[in-house]
């Protein structure tokens, strides 16, 4: 595993546990907003390390008694090809609830990963409409992502799906389309935008949506899903 970092109590990132929340070093993505850029090349900069495995494992051992689970997250955490057996390592010899936060475009290691019943909670971006995927992921992901979609919305998981909207990418039509692709999700979380740190510069100056846009994006997704919620 290429582990980026390691937060070690977080109360948010996985809902009513407490967990540590593990990164994952690359991503297949080039979302505008990622708050995250640095995690995006799959090789660090020259002199810069990956977290030895050895180092988050002695860190569980010492707290496992203080936590419900971990949240795996990224960059993707698809994308390392040791991801279940580590998976496996966290539940089997720490008893320790698993979450995983996915950009979805990878179905085969997914279904995987549920099959082996190793995923507690499951959070998915959907990041646009099918037709706009493009504008952050490569165009040979998508049918793959899709077919993550219909694999979770199938699925017997506590399961989120989300969109973090961006003032100038989305807007209520968008999400009308986002929604209506996923009609019959459990559950689909409308993310407020923050211009912190963002990969495309010229986002660091653009502003979050006002809590009244937030609540239409709501009222449109309301037509095709049941449970929808702001995260503000
Ligand atoms: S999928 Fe996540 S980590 Fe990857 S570029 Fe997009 S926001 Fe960043």
């Amino acid at each position: 595993m290429k582990l980026a970092g390691l937060q070690k109590t977080s109360v948010i990132d996985f809902p009513d546990q407490i967990s540590a929340v593990v990164f994952t070093q690359g991503c297949n993505f080039y979302c505008p907003y990622c708050h995250n850029s640095q995690l995006i090349p799959l090789k660090l900069p020259p002199g810069k390390e990956s977290m030895p495995e050895k180092y988050f494992f002695d860190f569980l051992k010492t707290r496992k008694n203080l936590l419900d689970g971990v949240t795996i997250t990224g960059g993707e955490p698809l994308l390392q090809p040791d991801l279940k057996e580590f998976m496996l390592k966290i539940k089997n010899d720490y008893e320790l609830l698993l979450k995983l936060d996915s950009n979805a475009a990878n179905p085969k290691k997914l279904k995987e990963l549920i099959e082996a019943d190793l995923i507690d909670y499951l959070a998915v971006d959907i990041k646009f409409s099918w037709a706009n995927y493009g504008k952050l992921a490569p165009n040979d992901l998508i049918s793959k992502i899709k077919k993550s979609a219909a694999l979770i919305i199938d699925s017997d998981l506590d399961y989120e799906l989300r969109t973090t909207v961006v003032p100038g990418l989305h807007d209520k039509a968008e999400i009308e389309k986002i929604a209506q692709q996923i009609e019959g999700a459990d559950k689909f979380f409308i993310q407020n935008f923050r211009p912190i740190n963002t990969l495309d510069p010229d986002l660091r100056k653009q502003r979050s949506f006002a809590p009244s846009e937030l609540e239409e994006f709501k009222i449109t997704a309301e037509k095709y899903l049941e449970n929808v919620e702001i995260r503000d």
